[in-house]
């Protein structure tokens, strides 16, 4: 029997080399085929006879062959050329180098053609069309009503994600194999009154519409059924997260009156004095501590407003009280950093502190009270009742199942999670719904903007002038950041710069006269180190880097960003790699080039001239170029958001309001066995807690 659980190595025509490929692509089951859904479709839905072509029209043309030949061209390539035919007339086709279109098209057989006609010299052609032999329909064997049954073209055809060996039409004979010949059915979750409400297609359909249209309106429809359950089941765990947060007694005592006092002197001993923003987080934080259930609190804060200090008090706080604290890094370079700032700020009241990464593992694990690193953490950390505070940095970075084993590691841990993803707060309320959310929405004061500038191809020789009068400046000497898009050069994307080829260039005929370094994700962890630390120490006075760079790094005396092919990141996305320089008290510059001459595109990115807040950046990119990745939702962690559109703002609301429907009426959804079954579900994967 094949359910929606089935491993696709199960369907005909899936052996394992291409349930392999199929991996790439996130497709195990049956479930997750019929799950990876278009993300456009082309219209190929112009049926028309041979007579009625018009040149550069996108038809469909159902014909008989009458000929196939393989042909040489004068400059020696083979070409395909066929000739079809129907009661109006005939019509020449023609491939380009595919020779094993001669087993498939045989003279007498129907076929199915969709592509544009247009003129080769004097003749009409069909060039490099999609083809399909219609299936036959035992019923009506005549032509037109083959026409149904086309999967290819005479239709809305579906484009997918596609990998090496598995193209979007590949995909689409099986998906539309599995909807003929097998049974199976998605059981609608959601009640009929909540269906008629919002006018809502059931789930089976919509599947079936949303790979196979009639028309675009049925897309529409289908893809917003599909949408809408992305949210609703969004909305409906975090309720129920949320509740079996709530249950869950705080097993820690954070009352003692001296620590609060204590907390006076170790601010007063930091370099500066904290924002009234950054006051109000650490006050959320100590009223978490001290409540009845554990804490779960989103840190939302722009690059550089100062998240670091204020999960460093809660640690300090935490070791008030003689418990334990961890703090989690997305990369190493990043936990060698928190281990240096909270080491300094925190060892000298006594604080022991620890570092564990892949590379470096603190002695004494046993005593530490502040425990720092990567996901090494997450085998390196010890067990312990007294662990009562666990911290996540940049958190969308990491995978449910990194979050939740970090979690299990003190069931009963009080968390903060930190992001410096802008994100919205009608999204929040909705992704995080469970989570308590403080803002740091204020710079440090003295803090200058990044003078910016977007940087046209033609002034590139000129900025390197500049970069290099800038470097020299000053005494020491002020520090580069250059980002490039990619680590290696690509054949497709020819002008993109990558890091490898651009260090040997900018080193020997550019910069000769600096020290360039370089980093990016394939090299060894220690590797990186190394090359972080050089730039820190001065050692390397520009450092060559993919967007790794991105992810919190501090170096105060690097006065300048320049990132390379601007026109291919995101407003927030540049605006955090922005937030690399600027930290410390000399003027800072960010150089953004591109190699675009859309007006479009320039005028994006000049935005980054005159808007220096995150969340607004974020919020003028959503408007111009959609939602894409930028609440980072792809690695959101909880829940993989395939085609809902969370500036969709009404039907987000239509989603909040149902699983509100639902859970506050049966909140262990007793009437709702499909629910249960979901939530049983997402209780495996992990999402949710047992
Ligand atoms: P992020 O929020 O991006 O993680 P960090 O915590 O790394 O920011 O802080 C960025 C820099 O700002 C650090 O060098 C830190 O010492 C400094 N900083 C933090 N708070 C303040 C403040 N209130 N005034 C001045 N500088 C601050
Ligand atoms: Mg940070």
């Amino acid at each position: 029997m094949i359910d929606l659980e089935t491993p696709v190595s199960s369907l005909t025509m899936v052996g394992p080399t291409y349930s392999n490929r199929l991996k790439k692509l996130n497709i195990y089951t049956i479930k997750d085929l019929l799950y990876h859904l278009p993300f456009r479709y082309d219209d190929f839905s112009h049926v028309c006879k041979i007579a009625a072509v018009i040149p550069g029209i996108t038809v469909t043309i159902v014909a008989k062959v009458v000929k196939f030949e393989n042909v040489y061209t004068k400059t020696h390539k083979r070409i395909q050329k066929v000739t079809v035919a129907d009661e109006t007339g005939s019509i020449e086709v023609i491939w380009y180098n595919q020779p094993f279109l001669a087993s498939l098209i045989r003279p007498g057989m129907l076929i199915s053609l969709a592509g544009k006609v247009d003129w080769f010299g004097r003749k009409l052609v069909l060039i490099s069309p999609v083809y399909e032999t219609p299936r036959p329909n035992n019923a009506h064997p005549d032509t037109n009503s083959r026409q149904a049954n086309l999967v290819h073209t005479g239709r809305l055809v579906g484009i997918y994600r596609e990998t090496y060996g598995v193209s979007s039409k590949w995909l689409r004979s099986r998906i539309d194999a599995l909807f003929r010949k097998i049974d199976v059915r998605l059981h609608e979750y959601l009640p009929r009154k909540i269906l008629e409400k919002y006018a809502l297609m059931d789930r089976d359909t919509a599947v079936r519409l949303v790979h196979f249209p009639a028309n675009p309106e049925e897309a529409v429809a289908a893809r917003q059924r599909l949408a809408f359950d992305e949210l609703f089941e969004l909305h409906l765990l975090s309720r129920i997260r949320k509740r079996s947060w709530e249950k869950r007694k705080s097993v820690f005592s954070f009352k003692k009156p001296e620590a609060v006092k204590k907390l006076i002197p170790f601010t007063e001993k930091l370099p500066f004095t904290l924002t009234n923003a950054q006051k109000r987080a650490v006050r959320d934080i100590l009223s978490d501590l001290k409540g009845t259930h554990p804490m779960n609190r989103l840190l939302e804060g722009d690059v550089g407003s100062g998240k670091t200090v204020v999960a460093a008090i809660g640690m300090y706080f935490t070791f008030l009280h003689g418990y334990k604290s961890a703090l989690m890094a997305p990369t190493e370079i990043l936990a060698n950093q928190h281990y240096a700032t909270i080491d300094a700020m925190l060892s000298p009241f006594g604080v022991k502190v620890g570092l564990f990464t892949s590379s470096h593992k603190s002695a004494g694990r046993e005593k530490l009270d502040v425990y720092i690193g990567t996901h090494a953490l997450l085998t390196d950390l010890p067990q312990s009742n007294k662990l009562a505070l666990v911290v996540i940095d940049e958190q969308q970075r990491f995978g449910v199942e990194q979050r939740s084993k970090l979690r299990s590691k003190s069931q009963y841990a009080h968390t903060l999670t930190m992001t410096a993803t802008p994100i919205p707060r009608t999204i929040a309320l909705t992704l995080y719904a469970d989570l308590d959310l403080s803002v740091i929405d204020e710079m440090p004061t003295g803090r200058e903007q990044v003078k910016t500038w977007v940087v046209p191809s033609e002034k590139r020789e000129a900025a390197y002038e500049w970069i290099k009068k800038q470097i020299t400046a000053t005494v020491p000497y002020s520090q580069v950041f250059i980002v490039c898009p990619l680590i290696d050069p690509s054949d497709n994307l020819d002008d993109v710069k990558a890091v490898k080829k651009e260090y040997e260039y900018l080193q020997s005929k550019i910069f000769p006269e600096f020290t360039v370094g370089m980093l990016h994700g394939k090299l060894a962890d220690t590797k990186k180190k190394i090359m972080i630390d050089d730039f820190r120490n001065g050692k390397a006075d520009i450092l060559l880097s993919t967007p790794v760079v991105e992810v919190g790094i501090d170096i105060p005396r690097a006065t300048i960003m320049v990132i390379e092919g601007g026109e291919r990141f995101g407003l927030a996305q540049l605006h955090q790699l922005r937030g690399r320089v600027g930290r410390g008290d000399r003027k800072s510059f960010c150089l953004i080039f591109t190699g675009s001459t859309d007006e479009n595109s320039v005028n994006r990115l000049k935005l980054l001239e005159k808007y220096f807040s995150g969340p607004k950046l974020a919020e003028m990119d959503l408007k111009l170029r959609g939602p894409g990745d930028m609440y980072g939702t792809r690695q959101h962690g909880q829940l993989d958001l395939k085609i809902a559109d969370l500036s969709d703002m009404p039907l987000l609301r239509k989603a909040k309001e149902s699983a509100d429907l639902i859970f506050e009426s049966d909140p262990d959804m007793l009437d709702f066995p499909l629910l249960r079954e979901l939530k049983q579900e997402y209780k495996m994967k992990q999402v949710l807690p047992d």
